[in-house]
């Protein structure tokens, strides 16, 4: 039997460290956002859609996805932006279960889902147990700046167009404090790990 942890916390959390963590202990990780670019490159049914949907004019000369061009006719239609997120939300979907089942076949003990938006995509319905790195707002926010080189305004704007990871951490079946060190957190990660095994 193959356990499914879903991974997810806010931006600027700590969800790739921790992602980096597994990956260095050899237990394979989905990331969500490489699922996200997989599902639009050339030949993929994705793309398909999207050329079906909104035209041959979103793809660029080399045949890939023009996304300054995509975003542009997103931004000024809703229903558009809709589709999109339609078309965008099933393809992921149906990547996930994909790799999902190739890792499962592999009789992989453990396979770690890292999604931001896991709650929001209702993926807490699909995976065994929820992971969420947790940090107070104002260390997020500092640590937003820092990585991102944004100024508060910014930084503070990106995290409230989140779910709060307050909401997150409620609704968590593991909380991970990432507001110590690296090394306390990771501590905290390789205790799961040794529970779970
Ligand atoms: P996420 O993947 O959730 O967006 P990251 O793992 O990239 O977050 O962490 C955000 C930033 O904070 C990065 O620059 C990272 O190096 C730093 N960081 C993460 N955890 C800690 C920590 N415990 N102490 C100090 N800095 C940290």
């Amino acid at each position: 039997m193959t356990y499914l942890l879903g991974l997810t916390g806010g931006i600027a959390s700590g969800k790739s460290t921790i992602s980096e963590f597994f990956k260095s202990k050899n237990i394979p990780v989905i990331d969500a956002d490489i699922v996200a670019r997989e599902v639009v490159e050339p030949n993929t049914t994705g793309l398909n859609q999207i050329v079906a949907h909104f035209g041959e004019e979103i793809l660029l000369s080399n045949g890939k996805l023009n996304r300054k061009k995509l975003g542009s006719i997103i931004f000024e239609d809703e229903k558009k932006r809709e589709q999109l997120n339609t078309i965008l939300s099933k393809e992921i979907r149906q990547n996930i279960l994909e790799k999902v089942t190739y890792f499962q076949s592999r009789k992989a003990p453990l396979i770690v889902l890292d999604i931001p938006l896991l709650y929001e995509g209702a993926y807490d319905e699909m995976v065994d147990s929820v992971m969420v790195c947790y940090v107070p707002k104002k260390t997020q926010l500092h640590r937003l700046m820092l990585r991102d080189g944004l100024n508060e305004e910014d930084a503070l704007k990106r995290i409230d167009s989140q779910m709060s990871l307050d909401d997150k951490k409620n609704l968590a079946d593991t909380i991970i404090d990432n507001s110590g060190s690296i090394e306390e957190t990771l501590k905290q990660v390789d205790n799961w790990l040794t529970h779970f095994s």
